[in-house]
């Protein structure tokens, strides 16, 4: 396969852009060699530059699950151009999506739109420290929810990947007010809020972990979390930026059956544009500016655009069995995969939550973050170019999820499978 031109672009990048991308985990530096530069997307492939064609596994890293350039979504994007780009001012868009959004959310009352996921993450904490008048949170080691300095503690995504967990520039005094456990662990869980409680503004949590693969909650443990929370006063905050329409259409919490009191968005709602949402209890959001005393602004938040494309995928993900049509063909994909490792002999660990999934390459049942890293990343970086070659795209990470889509055929699932088979023997 030649790759000569996403070469070249890359070493012109590297002297205009640091590490050559503007997000780190692109660059390929966990698994060798240069990122591909894609010039189009179609369905579930991608086209790099040199003009080979790749399965897409990515999906731009979760928000494409109808596929890249979904005709609906493209035409209602080229309508919506022609009337302006942004006004700054309230659009019926807004107020649309916003419906779309409440309905399927019915834990959360009233939504903000931002424009990324650490957007509404970092609003989300912000209020939630309003609310209670408290400073002090409790994330999970090996979520990741954006890079907001008092988030970049003990995160997952690219700290995961580069091993830096705490970024330099962070001041330790944002810091200090961020607590870590570990996930999963009820006990540790238990201890920290009956001690801490009455400095603890909110804990924030992604209900599934993807940011370390993909980790799934262990019986009792959300559950308990939520009885927690409630019983001290304490804001529960689910980032659902990657969950959420993912999952399920109600994301994980409808899966788990928790409601929390407030709930991050963004990925799928923006449907490929940048956007993030945040919302929840109506007591709580009313502490939002402009009807509270909560700042929290953004010049092209609840952008026409983002709105539209938002607009397009919800409405087409409502429609009866799609989400039965999609766990088919990921229950497939799962089954294939663990076939194809189980045949060529390798040892693995496979955990699918709806479209998103993990395959681990260790022995050892990953739960939380410590047992995620048992996983040999020498040998994923084998495999990620195996399959490279043979024209499926993977996350270029060991600790990222892969996504399936709505455009992902049966034919290309049994080519991803015959693949994976082929590239473990290739690797053994
Ligand atoms: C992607 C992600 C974010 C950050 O979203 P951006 O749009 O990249 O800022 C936050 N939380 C979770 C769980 C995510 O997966």
């Amino acid at each position: 396969m030649e790759r000569r031109r996403s070469r070249r672009l890359y070493e012109h990048a590297t002297r205009l852009i640091p590490g050559g991308v503007n997000s780190p985990v692109r660059a390929f530096r966990a698994v060798g060699g240069n990122p591909l530069f894609i010039e189009r997307g179609r369905g579930s492939k991608i086209y790099d530059v040199d003009g080979n064609a790749y399965i897409d596994y990515v999906l731009s890293w979760g928000p494409l699950i109808l596929g890249h350039a979904h005709p609906q979504v493209v035409s209602a994007l080229k309508k919506a151009a022609e009337k302006g780009t942004s006004y700054g001012a309230p659009t019926a868009l807004e107020v649309e999506l916003a419906r779309l959004v409440l309905k399927a959310y019915p834990s959360m009352d009233k939504v903000r739109f931002v424009n990324s996921g650490t957007e509404a993450t970092m609003s989300a904490i912000r209020v939630a420290r309003g609310f209670t008048g408290r400073d002090r949170i409790i994330k999970f080691e090996g979520c990741y929810h954006g890079h907001a300095d008092g988030l970049l503690v003990k995160a997952g995504s690219g700290a995961a990947t580069f091993g830096v967990p705490d970024s330099p520039g962070v001041p330790k005094s944002y810091a200090r007010n961020t607590i870590t456990l570990p996930f999963n662990d009820i006990e540790a869980l238990k201890r920290t809020v009956t001690s801490e409680w009455k400095s603890l503004a909110c804990v924030i949590v992604e209900p599934v972990v993807g940011n370390i693969g993909c980790v799934l909650p262990r019986p009792r443990f959300l559950e308990t979390l939520r009885r927690l929370t409630a019983e001290y006063g304490i804001v529960l905050i689910f980032d659902e930026v990657m969950t959420g329409f993912r999952v399920a259409f109600g994301g994980a919490q409808a899966v788990y059956g928790i409601k929390p009191d407030m709930t991050c968005l963004g990925k799928i709602i923006g449907g490929g544009l940048p956007v993030g949402a945040y919302g929840g209890r109506k007591e709580i959001m009313s502490v939002v500016s402009p009807e509270g005393p909560v700042y929290q602004a953004g010049t092209l938040s609840g952008n026409p655009l983002a709105m539209t494309a938002g607009i397009t995928t919800l409405r087409i993900l409502s429609k009866s069995g799609i989400y039965e049509k999609l766990e088919q063909r990921a229950a497939r994909l799962e089954k294939g995969l663990v076939d194809a490792a189980r045949g060529a002999q390798v040892k693995t660990r496979f955990y699918r939550a709806g479209t998103m999934f993990c395959c681990y390459f260790t022995d050892t049942e990953v739960y939380d973050y410590r047992t995620a890293k048992t996983a040999d990343t020498e040998r994923f970086a084998r495999f990620f170019n195996a399959m490279l070659d043979r024209g499926v795209y993977l996350a270029p990470s060991q600790f990222e999820a892969g996504f399936l889509s709505l455009a992902h055929s049966e034919k290309d699932i049994e080519k991803t499978i015959a693949s994976a088979y082929d590239s473990l023997r290739a690797i053994q």
